[in-house]
């Protein structure tokens, strides 16, 4: 659609990529020339034994050429769920993990099941990588997991762990990681300040209204998001009652008063 929008190529690599130390020794890493709608949220959590990534943004740069501190020690990259904006670099990374859902896709990375068709495009950017960005030929590198994970599970960082939560809805294998300890949730696209997606072709909204029944239980104290800025429990809990209110989702099954089977 803006495939003939004149943009400007970012000059080096180097510079592809943005970095902010966070409290709790949470890392942001993000790719601000692309629109926020589209710009993924990665998360870095240096531990005492292993390094911790939340996903690994759009792959059209190099992320661990960027950032080398990325390789410092044994790092496991994890994936909130298989769209391309989350699983881009995950290739780079020796140690990977996503939930069993969707361990076909980081495997075999069609272009229709990462959702880089349709929604990879030149329209993303609001200026493009150094090398350009061919939006037919773009497809997500395959990176099968090397470790598959379940509700429950837990990553040990040494000194840190993040529990899995299974959270079905925006799609089957979306996972976010909980560190009790310190009441950070790395959210991924289950919930953001933003708005949510649950109309994809492997979305469902009444596993979407039972994931956000279940993240209202949990104690946060700060969200980090795959998308947009992070947030407190208050607006944790706001944004919970207007996706359950359907104000974030027409027609939301288990609130409509149309019985529990999803569609
Ligand atoms: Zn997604
Ligand atoms: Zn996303």
């Amino acid at each position: 659609m803006n495939s003939d929008r004149t943009l400007q190529r970012v000059a080096h690599a180097r510079d592809w990529y943005a970095r902010a130390d966070l409290p709790d020794g949470i890392t942001h890493l993000f790719e601000p020339h692309i629109d926020v709608f589209y710009r993924c949220n990665m998360w870095f959590v240096r531990g005492r034994t292993h390094n911790l990534l939340l996903d690994s943004g759009l792959g059209a740069v190099s992320l661990s050429g960027q950032f080398p501190f990325l390789q410092a020690q044994p790092l496991l990259a994890v994936a909130s769920h298989a769209h391309f904006d989350h699983i881009g670099c995950h290739h780079e990374f020796g140690e990977r993990a996503c939930h069993r859902a969707e361990a076909h896709i980081l495997a075999n990375p069609t272009r229709a099941d990462t959702l880089a068709d349709p929604y990879a495009r030149l329209a993303m950017f609001t200026a493009l990588p150094p090398d350009g960005f061919d939006e037919l030929a773009y497809r997500v590198e395959a990176a099968p997991a090397t470790r598959v994970l379940e509700h429950g599970d837990v990553i040990d960082l040494g000194d840190r762990h993040f529990e899995i939560l299974h959270l079905p809805g925006h799609s089957p294998g979306s996972i976010a990681l909980w560190e009790a300890a310190s009441g950070v949730l790395l959210s991924g696209d289950a919930i953001y300040d933003g708005p949510l997606i649950d109309d994809c072709y492997h979305s469902d909204r009444g596993e979407y209204c039972a994931t956000m029944h279940r993240l209202r239980e949990l104690p946060v104290r700060v969200v980090h998001g795959g998308h947009y800025p992070s947030f407190g429990r208050d607006r944790f809990h706001v944004l919970i009652d207007e996706y359950l209110r359907g104000a974030r989702a027409p027609g939301c099954p288990l609130e409509s008063g149309v019985s529990g089977t999803s569609a």
